[in-house]
């Protein structure tokens, strides 16, 4: 069957619980997302945020309503097909030692031209071609000979690779500088300009060039509006 890939999602009515003895952690929560929005989710610690990101990949069941994705019942789809239309940026990158090549393309399903191309949308070409190897160039298990910077650009860029109709990012920029934190979501928002794109974060500062800003408060939108009206 033919699936979209618009990346349109749906909530309806949805709520999420971790335990079935206790409050939900989501509550009655009725969204729309239109193809290529970028959505802020800003919110206090605990307000539901990151639960809210991981129903969306399945990592937790909804308890009640549904979240379609293009149309599409989300629990109708395999995990691995669902997971291929989704990419995230969490706040701890995981890199493996190996060469550059294969973290970006562990399963070697890209051209070095297709790597090179998304390398260069993550800003990442000169430092690579920079670097004895290029491509074959060693990354330290966990990329320690990396900043968090480049860890982040370099899961940009795996994320461009992947192509997927949705781009997540649980808090990833928290433990940078404000300047860093700016260009890589810059970099992020031109390289994902046609896709759909969720932006956690504390700060409201964060998400100044979303389309639109939700404020979560006790598993609840108390706020949704453009980051001026906020
Ligand atoms: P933060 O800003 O700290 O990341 P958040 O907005 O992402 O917070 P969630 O992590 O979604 O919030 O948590 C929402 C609620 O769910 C909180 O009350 C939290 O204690 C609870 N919670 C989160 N993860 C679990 C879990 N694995 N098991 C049980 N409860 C959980
Ligand atoms: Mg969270």
């Amino acid at each position: 069957p033919t699936w979209p890939d618009y990346g349109e999602i749906t909530f309806e009515n949805v709520s999420l619980r971790y335990d079935e003895n206790r409050d939900p952690v989501i509550r009655n929560l009725n969204l729309h997302i239109p193809p290529g929005q970028k959505v802020g989710l800003c919110g206090r610690t605990g307000s539901g945020k990151s639960s809210l990101v991981m129903s969306l990949f399945r990592m937790l069941d909804v308890s009640e309503g549904n979240i379609h994705m293009d149309r599409v019942d989300i629990t109708k789809l395999s995990l691995q097909l669902l997971r291929s239309r989704l990419s995230i940026i969490p706040q701890d990158i995981v890199m493996f030692s190996g060469s550059i090549r294969d973290n970006l393309d562990p399963k070697g399903l890209y051209s070095d031209e297709k790597i090179w191309k998304c390398l260069d949308l993550a800003q990442l070409k000169g430092m690579v071609e920079a670097l004895p190897g290029g491509l074959s160039a060693a990354v330290k298990e966990g990329g320690e000979n990396l900043s968090v910077g480049t860890r982040q650009l370099f899961c940009l860029a795996r994320a461009i690779l992947q192509n997927a109709a949705v781009l997540v990012m649980d808090e990833a920029t928290s433990s940078v500088d404000p300047a860093t934190e700016h260009a890589f979501l810059s970099v992020a928002l031109n390289a994902f300009a046609h896709r759909t794109v969720i932006i956690i974060a504390h700060r409201l500062s964060t998400l100044l060039d979303c389309d639109r800003v939700l404020v979560l408060e006790g598993g609840k939108v108390i706020e949704d509006g453009s980051p001026s009206q906020l």
